[in-house]
């Protein structure tokens, strides 16, 4: 079994107390496994060492930043196959998807940071007699949240913005998934980045995650989870004057036109609906089919999902790994009755799959199809986080953009369709941070990200991420 370690203060350690907890292979069901169960003493070790450094990280020129990130950089592309490995084996993605997206996507995080600390840049507004200015300062220390759906690409896309804007950092990685957060610790150490900057506490949400976020130290907190977490978080830190970006659940909707190229977005579609099983906040779980293709677009929907090889995520062949553990398993499978008792009728998949062999004791789901259910029952309304998604159908422009609409959730939508004023019209009334338009999952990380209504609130990306870590103050001069 893996001993994973905290980072504090520029020291791989375990838990003050000495406890631990363990995590599983989701592929196996056998223990991975063990993480420090940090409590409050922990974090405010880590505090203290982030705040400690930070008077010295925060007045270090940009390029001394943008320097020690790119090394570590470096090093995340150096060890890619053993992050990768560590990735796949923790969560129960395939391998492949952690060897081409995941660490890729967490380098590029680091490296996108790096320039952009030494391209951040500030307004100035200068009429005769009078400069005006706005200086933006780091926060101090932060705390950045992860989950553990994309453990090291999410946790990276918080603490490289956090460390180029010159704030020191706490992490807390999801305890379902800590094996990568604990190698980044390892290549923070090698790349020398100076003792404090970048701490790491592993533990449970409702202890280390809890003291972390009301540590009177900690001047923002940038979370990624589930919307009822987030929802504690804002309560918890209510009237402490931290500032918060908060990035939560999802309930996606994927329109397809009729006058949509049918053959590209096939495989788009399903690739959007059950990519890590599911389990990526962007997915598409509610696909609206316009009423004309609907017999036609459906049929091959099922045959392309019915393709999909659920299997070993350490094996080539495998599109679809094992859901990360046992309770979720347990949650997606009781979505699935509950769609049936719905009166939902499953076109492909509604069932747990056997994996034999190593395999056998692990949490796999067939990538499920369902369809005959009306927008707002709870299958339609509520995040399911795997590989389920319904099939719905629409009239007209206007009728999809209501039953994409109508949920409480707002992160993401992706759109099909060849008409270029259609996709720009829908784009401009869908309630959500982020449109694909005939695409999905593609980024440029200059561009803002994030959700509206219960999705969340504060954008990550950018300039805009850069932003949140700082404080702009207005500096008048007049001469
Ligand atoms: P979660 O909310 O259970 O946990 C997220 C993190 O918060 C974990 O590190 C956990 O330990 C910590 N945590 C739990 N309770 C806490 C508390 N009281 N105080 C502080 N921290 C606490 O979410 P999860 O199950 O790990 O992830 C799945 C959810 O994340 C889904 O809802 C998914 O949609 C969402 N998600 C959103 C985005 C996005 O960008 N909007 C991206 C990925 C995942």
């Amino acid at each position: 079994m893996e001993r994973l370690h905290n980072l504090i203060g520029g020291q791989l350690v375990p838990a003050h107390s000495g406890r631990t907890l363990t995590t599983p292979e989701p592929a196996t069901g056998l223990p991975l496994a063990t993480l420090p169960d940090s409590d409050a003493v922990d974090v405010a070790a880590a505090v203290a060492a982030a705040k400690a450094a930070f008077g010295a990280w925060s007045t270090a020129p940009a390029e001394t930043r943008a320097r020690y990130l790119r090394r570590l950089a470096a090093l995340v592309e150096r060890d890619l196959e053993p992050l990768a490995l560590a990735e796949s084996r923790d969560s129960g993605k395939p391998l492949q998807l952690a060897r081409t997206v995941d660490i890729p996507r967490a380098r590029h995080n680091l490296e996108f940071f790096a320039d952009a600390a030494t391209q951040f840049a500030s307004e100035s507004h200068s009429v005769p007699g009078q400069v005006n200015y706005t200086l933006r300062q780091p926060l101090g220390p932060v705390a950045c949240i992860a989950p553990w759906n994309l453990p090291l690409y999410l946790l990276t896309w918080k603490l490289a913005p956090a460390l180029a804007a010159g704030c020191t950092v706490v992490a807390k990685p999801s305890e379902v998934t800590p094996w990568t957060a604990h190698l980044l610790g390892q290549l923070a150490v090698e790349a020398g980045l100076p003792p404090g900057v970048l701490n790491i506490v592993h533990g449970a949400g409702d202890t280390a995650g809890a003291a972390l976020v009301s540590h009177p130290d900690i001047k923002a907190v940038s979370f990624t989870g589930s919307t009822r977490v987030g929802a504690g978080i804002a309560a918890a830190t209510a009237g402490t004057w931290k500032k918060l970006s908060l990035e939560l659940g999802g309930k996606n909707a994927t329109i397809v036109f009729a006058d949509a190229d049918l053959d590209v977005a096939v495989n788009e579609v399903v690739r959007a609906a059950f990519a890590n099983q599911g389990q990526i906040c962007l997915c598409g779980s509610r696909i609206l089919v316009q009423s004309s293709i609907y017999a036609e677009f459906r049929a091959r929907l099922v045959a392309r999902t019915r393709a999909l090889r659920v299997g070993d995520p350490l094996e080539a062949g495998s599109d679809l790994g094992a859901l990360v553990s046992a309770a979720h398993f347990a949650k997606v499978v009781a979505c699935i009755d509950r769609a049936r008792a719905e009166g939902g009728n499953v076109l492909t998949g509604g069932a747990a799959v056997q994996v034999p062999g190593r395999c056998e004791g692990g949490w796999f789901v067939a990538p499920t199809l369902i369809d005959g259910l009306g927008p707002n029952c709870a299958t339609n309304q509520e995040e399911i986080f795997g590989p389920v998604a319904t099939l719905l159908p629409f009239d007209d422009e206007a009728d999809a953009i209501a039953q994409a609409n109508c949920t409480p959730y707002g992160l993401a939508a992706n759109v099909w369709t060849r008409d270029i004023g259609r996709a720009h019209r829908v784009a401009e009334r869908l309630q959500v941070g982020i449109v694909w338009l005939n695409c999905w999952m593609v980024r440029d990380l200059r561009t803002p990200f994030g959700g509206v209504k219960a999705s969340g609130v504060g954008r990550e990306g950018g300039w805009e991420a850069m932003r949140f870590f700082t404080d702009a103050k207005s500096v008048t001069l007049t001469y």
